[in-house]
């Protein structure tokens, strides 16, 4: 097995995971960044609406929306350190260093626009396509890091720790240590081992465990059950974000809160507008009631969707701000310069994940965790929308500053890992199918926007099954890419059941009928 060492290991190449590999390849750290598939796939580079920004920033009021948004179960230490310290990241490096094509004025001022549940416009974006802009330009400054080893099409499979993957025995009695991670490379199906002295999981959050998700195909909580399987603590696993507005053909494609931002209405399938029954803030009410309301309004009229009016725009107003939005539903048959878009609601963000301090350190040494799959409370039972990149952007610099310290002051342990060892044998695809399409039902339907005991109970046993089912079937053969992302998910949605299941109060995105 060839061995690779590194100071830094990150894995996922999302907004975390470039910008932790961009901070400390650039400060002269060894850094390997390895990736499910292409670098620029991943949900940051899906990213649409904007992220906030505040050139003199007024902290107090940004945490009040915030905290609204997130039920009231926001922690602020978390939030004020991150937006601090967000703001000055996007200045630094989006704005200055990466030169990002955000929208200006004739007079180069930066454009800002409003999304739901902000009481104030403070969101820059570019175009409708923000993640793509922040994520090529900085990508284009990754490729020039001589520090900096980038494995495409590779996956993490597991993460090396002192007690059960050392080659000497006596380092069982050492604390709970992580020193790096198998990898497979996809392609070759080979496995490596690369050891560092930090690993960085930043590995995006768990949207394909669900039927209908807005997420980039690679993203089945990898990093969540890596962690929680070598012993991390996770923590708020039920509050999983769906998006009100999801394009009805397909259900896959976004349509960014952005729209509603600039004035388009939800309205029902008879063309009434129906927000104001449900919240004071309308079209522009935290999302998860937005969600609700469509489900209610969608059943009520006997329909498959609702539809969002853009009526209020100009057709070269909504070519020239929503360019992508207006192609992918023309591509859809929908011109949304004529006719309102049938919207439906899907599985977006996960506000949950593993629980890290405010530099990232997770409760295993030299283990730590950034961007959607960590938590530390930022955004409580529910997101404010564009929060998470500034969110994923601060503490990846965050961790990063920590850890160059650390590694210039410390000296690390790092011993030969144990050969990787699987069968020959490749496993049988249509099983890899039907599972992962019984886990990805069972969410959306049991573990959904609205939950009970009994619907939980039912998915808790279908799951557990299942998860037993799938560990023993994954130790008979040649792991693959698709049996590493099953036995992720099966997990994954297993702990996001058990903990809805737990939580009898519905609160944010985790919603309880009974
Ligand atoms: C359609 C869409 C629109 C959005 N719009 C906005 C917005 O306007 N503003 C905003 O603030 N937020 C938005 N979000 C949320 C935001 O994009 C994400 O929260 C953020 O990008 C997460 O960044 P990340 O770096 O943590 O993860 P990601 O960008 O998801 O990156 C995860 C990376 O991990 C890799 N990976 C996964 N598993 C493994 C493994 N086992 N081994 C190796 N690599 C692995 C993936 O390939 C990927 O490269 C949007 C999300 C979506 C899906």
């Amino acid at each position: 097995m060839k061995i690779i060492n590194a100071d830094c290991l990150v894995i996922g190449s999302g907004i975390a995971g470039s910008l932790y590999a961009y901070i400390t390849a650039k400060a002269g750290l060894k850094c390997v960044l390895v990736s499910s598939a292409d670098i620029d796939v991943c949900n940051s580079a899906l990213a649409q609406g904007g992220i906030i920004y505040e050139k003199h920033p007024d902290l107090k009021n940004l945490l009040k929306d915030i905290q609204l948004a997130g039920g009231g179960k926001c922690n602020e230490k978390a939030v004020l350190s991150a937006c601090a310290e967000g703001f000055k990241d996007v200045e630094k490096y989006f704005i200055k260093e990466f030169n990002t094509d955000f929208n200006r004025s004739e007079e180069g001022e930066l454009l800002l626009t409003k999304e739901a549940a902000h009481s104030k416009k403070r969101i820059i974006f570019s175009k409708d396509t923000t993640g793509e802009a922040i994520i090529s330009a900085m990508q284009k400054k990754l490729k020039n890091l001589k520090n900096l080893k980038i494995m495409p099409h590779c996956n993490a499979i597991d993460l090396l720790t002192l007690s059960h993957n050392s080659t000497d025995y006596y380092d069982i009695y050492k604390p709970l240590t992580c020193f790096g991670a198998y990898v497979l490379n996809n392609k070759t199906l080979e496995v490596c081992a690369v050891t560092a002295k930090k690993t960085v999981l930043a590995t995006g959050g768990i949207g394909q465990i669900y039927k209908y998700t807005t997420n980039s195909p690679a993203i089945y909580g990898d990093g969540i059950a890596m962690a929680y399987r070598i012993g991390a603590r996770v923590i708020n696993m039920e509050y999983t974000q769906f998006h009100p507005t999801v394009f009805a053909k397909g259900r896959s494609a976004l349509i960014s809160e952005a729209v509603r931002g600039e004035g388009a209405v939800l309205i029902n399938k008879n063309g009434k507008a129906f927000m104001a029954e449900y919240h004071p803030l309308k079209d522009l009410a935290p999302r998860d009631v937005v969600s609700r309301a469509i489900e209610h309004e969608r059943l009520k009229t006997g329909a498959d969707c609702v539809y969002l009016d853009l009526s209020c725009m100009t057709g070269d107003f909504i070519k020239k701000r929503f360019p992508h939005i207006y192609k992918t539903c023309l591509d859809g048959g929908v011109d949304i310069t004529k006719e309102p878009i049938p919207v439906v609601p899907a599985m977006h963000y996960f506000c949950g994940g593993i629980f890290t301090d405010l530099n990232g350190r997770t409760n295993i040494l030299n283990l730590n965790a950034i961007g959607e799959c960590a938590c530390n409370g930022f955004h409580g039972a529910n997101r404010l929308a564009s929060t998470s990149l500034l969110e994923a952007a601060a503490s990846a610099s965050l961790t990063a500053k920590a850890d160059i310290k650390e590694i210039r002051k410390n000296k690390f342990y790092i011993p030969k890992p144990k050969d990787w060892k699987s069968p020959e044998a490749l496993p049988d695809k249509n099983l890899i199918l039907q599972d992962i399409s019984v886990i990805k039902s069972t969410m959306w339907n049991y573990v959904g926007l609205i939950r009970s005991a009994s619907r939980l109970s039912r998915a808790e046993k279908i799951l557990r099954h299942l998860h037993n089912e799938i560990s023993v079937f994954y130790k008979g053969y040649k792991i693959t890419e698709d049996l590493l992302k099953l036995r992720n998910a099966a997990q994954t949605a297993l702990l996001i059941t058990y903990a809805a299941l737990k939580n009898k109060q519905s609160c944010g995105t985790h919603y309880r009928e009974d």
